[in-house]
């Protein structure tokens, strides 16, 4: 089913302005629009009894504009202003609940050259918490990650998400609910919009840097992490180790945490409810909600 991102009443931010969705529109002869030469970012607002607080939204923010400058995209814009321009945003279009999506755009330019201009838009959609219970069955995907020499991985750029979407349509396609990728030297790396966790003995693990998009919910989840003592080690993790594991998480703005089930069929032998990605999950959903954490605190 075809979600529905806007309606007639519905506005979006573009340049400083705020203008009706259904009005606006772009020049179809750009980078951007041919090539993916574009940077995004996904964010997340919750209803918390503070009102509608954005999660991280300066790190989102910030991590647009490392994007940019990583891809050679001027950034002309002030974080703090766009933070309070996407909170006005939100409420103009009424929203509580939302993901709110920022796209810099390359200005009108078929050639290969670095771009002179560039527009920022930003959309926002309803988008409720879920933290549910399902877990996920991954398979290992065909598909590696960008190659870091072809492009910088760690900056979320438009281009790059072929390769998630190929990734995800693969392992839908094979009746799993979605991929893990490995990088070019073979190493677990990601999911098409997620980072992994595993754990093992107690201790959790997650790919270091380098060839994965450096996640906002993944660098949260190694602070809850110390907050609550538990080990957590960045380092290369072989497909092996993965499905050795004894539990698994993905972790994610959009995904939020959700346990892993299995990775090629292969399931996980820790119960779920009794492992630690159970509690940072529990952690994380308190923490968006700015709910006073017991957990954390003891
Ligand atoms: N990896 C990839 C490839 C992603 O697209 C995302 C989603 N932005 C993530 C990891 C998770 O990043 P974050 O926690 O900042 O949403």
């Amino acid at each position: 089913m075809m979600m529905q991102y806007y309606n007639n009443k519905t506005l979006v931010y573009v340049d400083g302005d705020f203008i009706k969705a259904t009005e606006a529109s772009t020049d179809l002869y750009g980078q951007s629009l041919h090539y993916g030469y574009a940077a995004f970012e996904g964010i997340r607002a919750y209803k918390t009894h503070n009102g509608t607080r954005i999660f991280k939204a300066r790190e989102h923010f910030e991590r647009l504009k490392r994007s940019c400058a990583l891809a050679n995209i001027p950034f002309p814009w002030d974080t703090e202003q766009l933070m309070r321009d996407t909170y006005k945003l939100l409420e103009l279009n009424k929203l509580k609940d939302a993901y709110i999506r920022p796209l810099v755009m390359c200005d009108p330019n078929m050639s290969l050259s670095a771009p002179a201009g560039v527009s920022i838009v930003i959309c926002a959609w309803e988008w409720a918490a879920y933290f549910g219970d399902k877990l996920l069955s991954l398979a290992v995907s065909s598909y590696q990650r960008p190659n870091p020499k072809s492009a910088p991985v760690e900056a979320k750029l438009s281009a790059h998400y072929v390769n998630s979407i190929l990734a995800s349509t693969e392992a839908k396609a094979r009746g799993f609910d979605d991929a893990i990728l490995l990088d070019h030297h073979d190493k677990v790396a990601e999911a098409p919009n997620a980072n992994i966790f595993i754990e093992r003995d107690g201790k959790l693990y997650t790919p270091k840097t380098g060839n994965i998009l450096p996640g906002i919910t993944r660098r949260t989840v190694i602070e809850l992490c110390r907050v609550l003592d538990i080990d957590v080690i960045e380092k290369e993790l072989t497909a092996i180790e993965l499905k050795n594991a004894d539990s698994a998480f993905l972790c994610g703005t959009a995904a939020e945490i959700v346990g892993i089930h299995s990775v090629d069929s292969i399931v996980f032998p820790q119960n779920w409810n009794e492992s630690i990605g159970a509690v940072i999950q529990r952690a994380y959903k308190n923490l968006v909600l700015e709910k006073v954490n017991y957990e954390v605190i003891i």
